[in-house]
């Protein structure tokens, strides 16, 4: 029953049991009519006044809940208005870019240092698109919980140095950039979703990146009681107080617009925010305008205490790929001449398969196919099927799935249909190489 209809009728049944009853005890104890007409004067009083103190009180809790209802929607429409202001100039800027320098690049007469240019201002600029479309997506999956956790063994010393070797090329000369790690590297094997705290330092990283134009960024870890503090540090523009406890709200970008603009969508910390969340963490911040910024995160420390296999990192990559028979169970044609384009000259024999069912019966009659390349989306069986039928007559067979973007929910239905890695489209020659090598030497 509706709440007003539920208050009524209330207010109606006690009204009714209070002048029943109070009439009768009244006339029971009171025989002089003069004063039964006094008391019952009182009594009116009395009930108008007990339910004006209901009413107030009853009203009052509800009118501050709408009222704060009130509020957020409307301090989440000017966020979502802002949100939409900036991600259209957001797309705008890579798309002008790429639309720009492509025209350019019919010129006939460009010489080979503008061509190179050119292609990597619109590689840039696909990249950028693409970090918006999976923010966008990110925080669609938390918002809608549909983002699960996938633990596996992480050497977090090697992850910790990864990520410091990547960043060190993009960071201004000017800037000192350390990492520390607060661990032993055996200790350092942990149990945890890889790609999450790849992604939350990442964004930490990228943030630290883009506000600071001189002095230190550093990031590292420590271990105390049974967690691993992460701090990501920077000396730039710091960010003001009264942002603090909002900063990690969806949308939200400090600065007005007569500030340097600074690109981003505002989603990073909110991703970051509901990527922790999910790890059983905490994240939080302590900045201070012009003085820089420290944004420190903490998640379960969940040791492995076994020697991780030794894998053969270093083979050659050529010699590996010599002689070996790739499947690449691939849909669509651009994507399948796109990979073989990858693995032309490294001496590999790349085989096509459309569609899942096929892809089986080719490992099926083909002893020589030494990998498996397949993509989770086709017709007729997709990934996820064929991987499991293949690994049926073929458990040693690496498979590696192609899944579309980075979905940590796709991943875990490729691990749990059996392949042994994954990698995300769009992927780069150097990814592909990097993982096809990996799996081949371990
Ligand atoms: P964006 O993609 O816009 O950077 P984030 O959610 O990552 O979105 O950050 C939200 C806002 O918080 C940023 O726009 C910026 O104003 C502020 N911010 C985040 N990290 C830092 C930092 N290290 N230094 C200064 N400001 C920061």
């Amino acid at each position: 029953m509706k709440f007003e209809y539920r208050i009524i009728a209330g207010y109606v049944l006690v009204g009714c049991l209070w002048i029943l009853f109070s009439d009768k005890l009244l006339n029971y104890f009171i025989r002089d009519p003069d004063m039964l007409t006094r008391i019952q004067t009182f009594k009116g009083w009395f009930y108008v006044l007990i339910t004006a103190i209901l009413f107030y009180a009853i009203l009052k809790s509800h009118l501050v809940k709408i009222r704060n209802a009130e509020q957020k929607a409307i301090e989440s429409d000017r966020l979502k208005t802002a949100f939409l202001q900036n991600i259209s100039h957001e797309i705008r800027t890579p798309m002008n870019s790429i639309v720009g320098f492509s025209e350019l690049l019919k010129d006939k007469k460009l010489s080979e240092s503008e061509k190179d240019q050119y292609l990597e201002m619109i590689s840039k600029s696909s990249d950028q698109l693409l970090n918006i479309v999976n923010e966008v997506l990110d925080i669609s999956l938390i918002e809608t919980g549909n983002l699960s956790v996938n633990l596996r063994r992480v050497q977090l010393n090697n992850l910790m140095k990864e990520i410091y070797l990547s960043y060190k090329p993009l960071i201004n000369k000017e800037i000192s950039f350390t990492m520390s790690t607060g661990l032993s590297d055996t200790l350092s094997l942990i149990l945890t979703d890889v790609i999450k705290i790849r992604q939350i330092i990442s964004n930490l990283l990228n943030n630290a990146v883009k506000f600071t134009d001189k002095g230190h960024i550093g990031f590292g870890y420590t271990l105390e009681e049974n967690e691993l503090n992460f701090f990501i540090e920077d000396t730039g523009i710091g960010i003001p107080s009264d942002s603090h406890d909002k900063i990690f709200e969806r949308f939200l970008k400090v600065g007005s617009d007569n500030e340097r603009l600074y690109e981003g969508v505002g989603l990073g910390l909110a991703i970051c925010k509901g990527n922790i969340d999910l790890l059983n963490g905490k994240i939080w911040m302590d900045s201070k305008p012009g003085k820089g910024s420290k944004f420190l995160f903490t998640i379960p420390y969940k040791p492995v205490y076994e020697e991780e296999p030794v894998k053969g990192k270093n083979k050659d990559l050529v010699r590996t790929l010599n002689n070996l028979t790739i499947l690449v169970a691939e849909d669509d044609d651009v994507n399948f001449l796109y990979i073989k384009e990858i693995f032309k000259g490294a001496g590999a024999e790349i085989l096509h398969a459309i569609n899942g069912r096929e892809a089986v019966e080719m490992c099926e009659k083909n002893d020589r196919i030494g990998i498996v390349l397949i993509d989770i989306k086709m017709p007729v069986m997709n990934g996820y099927e064929a991987i499991k039928k293949i690994r049926e007559f073929r458990p040693g067979l690496p498979i590696i799935a192609q899944t579309a973007f980075a979905l940590s929910n796709e991943m875990l239905k490729a691990f749990n249909a059996g392949s042994n890695d994954y990698i995300s489209k769009p992927f780069t020659r150097e990814q592909l190489l990097s993982i096809v090598s990996k799996n081949m030497s371990s």
